[in-house]
């Protein structure tokens, strides 16, 4: 159903900036520049031969296993749900991010820097409108002990329930926001990556996480944050889970407005739940 009309957006100038991936280790620059409507959030391969476009879209998910991957053979990019979510906080339908490697700098694990850089950057509205899509019942995916419902309303909320019992310094956190560019801003953007050492010392050992640090991911070992400084909220990490969801959804590639009530879920379910969410909006069978 659609619920409201409103402008599309995209940026007035310019991005250049610069980091390593996360997963990677390599370094790599983006430089994000402005789109006309209907373009949509695309990325291009400048490293690659021909320089491949790959659009930010939901069908195109190869991998959501620690981070949300969109491409396929070479023409791929991973860990793209920290700038896709600040994209989403700021309403940017349309943009284009030339990239020189597989994948978007994790500076410091956070995306307070694409919240920062929109702001410098200014949004650009554009003539032609938005489509805003709500829902008229409830879309639901369940699985095991994961669980996330879109309800209908009248904004974009996310209210989310982390819950990790093989942490005692995890445990439950819980965090319920309405999305709103000021607020992502202040309570969302500076939420940081986590990880619980113990649980990512295999992947580490096998030299999976090649550019990860204390400088770009919270790590929790014998249930205390080894991170200088501590964590930047009590509840940060169910903070960035939010983060997290909000990029996985723009994946959707139309604003909508609900109530996303979510439990325990990671980037494997939200992108599970947001392709049976763009499915019910576009009138489909779920
Ligand atoms: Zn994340």
């Amino acid at each position: 159903m659609l619920f409201k009309e409103t402008c599309q957006n995209t940026i007035q100038n310019d991005i250049t900036v610069s980091g390593i991936g996360l997963f990677t280790g390599e370094k790599v620059k983006i430089t994000i520049h402005p789109a006309k409507a209907d373009h949509g959030i695309v990325f291009k391969r400048v490293d690659l031969l021909n320089k491949p476009i790959l659009k930010a879209d939901l069908n195109l998910v190869r991998e959501a296993n620690r981070r949300t991957l969109v491409g396929s053979g070479k023409n791929y990019v991973q860990t793209v749900e920290h700038i896709l979510s600040a994209f989403a906080a700021y309403n940017i339908d349309n943009a284009l991010i030339e990239i020189d490697g597989s994948e978007v700098p994790v500076f410091d694990g956070s995306s307070k820097i694409f919240a920062d850089l929109i702001e410098e950057a200014k949004v650009q509205k554009l003539d032609q409108k938005a489509k805003v899509l709500s829902l008229k019942e409830p879309v639901y995916f369940s699985e095991n002990y994961i669980h996330l419902i879109a309800l209908p309303s009248n904004e974009y909320k996310i209210s989310f329930t982390l819950h990790h019992p093989s942490s005692e310094f995890l445990k439950s956190q819980y965090f319920s926001y309405t999305v709103d560019k000021k607020t992502y801003k202040t309570e969302i953007a500076p939420s940081r990556t986590f990880s619980v050492y113990e649980e990512i010392k295999p992947l580490l050992d096998k030299n999976l996480i090649k550019g990860g640090s204390l400088k770009n991911a919270v790590v929790i070992k014998d249930n205390k944050v080894m991170n200088e400084g501590g964590v930047r909220y009590d509840n940060e990490m169910v903070r960035h889970k939010i983060l997290d969801l909000m990029g996985d959804l723009s994946l959707i590639g139309t604003r909508f407005l609900a109530h996303i009530i979510a439990i325990r879920s990671g980037h494997l379910s939200n992108i599970k739940f947001a392709k049976k969410l763009l499915t019910y909006l576009q009138g489909g069978e779920i």
